[in-house]
């Protein structure tokens, strides 16, 4: 059922089935010539449906229809390519359109495979992952490439509005958020979300994926957003959850450096599983394996961003990432 929030602009909740996220908010745009959908759900018969029923109750003409990504993650761009009709645009940041298709695209995920062996991941456990590793199953159409790029600064008109793109890289190699200064408006994405933190993990090509994203959110802070959407569950006040943010990721890096102290030449395997982690779980041990992937990643990227600052040392010469406390 979607939901107005302003004038024009409507929200679709879209079910991730079997995902902890719950729902995608796809936000929709309705414009007189042409109509703007950002973001879009999995490529699943329960996203599309959801969606396409959301749209029909708008009467929105899907011929006429644009559709804007906040990053590459599948659960935003999943059915992107098979809503796209003929002559209309696909936009995504310029940097994320290799993640999107084809043997650029697959490429990267074999990068990710080696870097997380390299993490000291177990690989048996890799490999009954990947056999059924469902944000893969669920990405964009591997043979769509009709992407659009977006740049920082570029600007939308949409239904009377004015969208901004802010790039605020850090969640994604080059996630945006898109601002509407008449509203004091932000679609946030999953840069910001309010009652769950967003994902940081190591991204390949990228030096320091946590250092971006708290630059990114020192960025944004500096907006006077009144109302932000964000890419799942509710909103709330938006420069006090940058705060909260912001201090929640000062907090793991001390933690995760404390591992390291007591341990010297630890993995990032092994340093995640002595971490503290917000899920209903009694031991690391116990953990499904998609969580634990979520969580070596958030890790690894802490690691990376206390070997940036100077604090810890990673031994890069054997086959295991080995970090020891400077
Ligand atoms: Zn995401």
């Amino acid at each position: 059922m979607p939901e107005e929030i302003i004038k024009n602009v409507f929200r679709i909740p879209v079910p991730l089935a079997g995902n902890p996220l719950k729902l995608l908010n796809s936000y929709v745009i309705k414009g007189e010539d042409k109509s703007l959908i950002i973001d879009t759900g999995f490529k699943h018969p329960d996203c599309r449906d959801a969606l396409i029923n959301g749209l029909r109750e708008l009467k929105i003409d899907i011929e006429k229809t644009d559709i804007l990504l906040t990053h590459l993650h599948s659960d935003h761009s999943g059915l992107a390519p098979e809503l796209a009709m003929p002559g209309r645009k696909v936009y995504i940041s310029r940097a994320e359109i290799p993640w999107m298709f084809g043997e650029s695209r697959t490429a990267r995920w074999k990068e990710d495979n080696v870097k997380i062996v390299r993490s000291g991941f177990p690989m048996e456990v890799i490999r009954a992952h990947l056999t059924k590793a469902p944000s893969r199953d669920m990405s964009p159409d591997p043979n769509f490439s009709d992407y659009s790029p977006v740049d920082n600064g570029d600007v939308f008109s949409y239904g009377g509005y004015e969208l901004e793109a802010v790039a605020t890289p850090g969640h994604t190699p080059e996630h945006m958020c898109f601002w509407v200064e008449s509203e004091k408006l932000m679609f946030t994405g999953d840069h910001v979300l309010f009652d769950i933190t967003p994902n940081i993990t190591l991204w390949n090509e990228v030096e320091d994926s946590l250092g971006d994203y708290l630059e990114s959110l020192k960025k944004i802070d500096k907006y006077d957003v009144r109302l932000a959407l964000p890419g799942h569950r509710e909103t709330g006040d938006f420069h006090a959850r940058i705060a909260k943010l912001l201090a929640h990721h000062d907090e793991r890096l001390e933690e995760c450096l404390q591992v390291v102290r007591e341990k010297p030449g630890s993995t990032v395997f092994e340093v995640a599983g002595k971490m503290k982690w917000n899920i209903r779980c009694s031991s690391w041990e116990d953990f499904p394996i998609g969580q634990k992937w979520f969580a070596v990643g958030e890790c690894h990227s802490h690691l990376r961003h206390l070997e940036k600052l100077g604090r810890v040392h990673c031994d890069y010469s054997g086959e295991l990432f080995r970090y020891t406390a400077i």
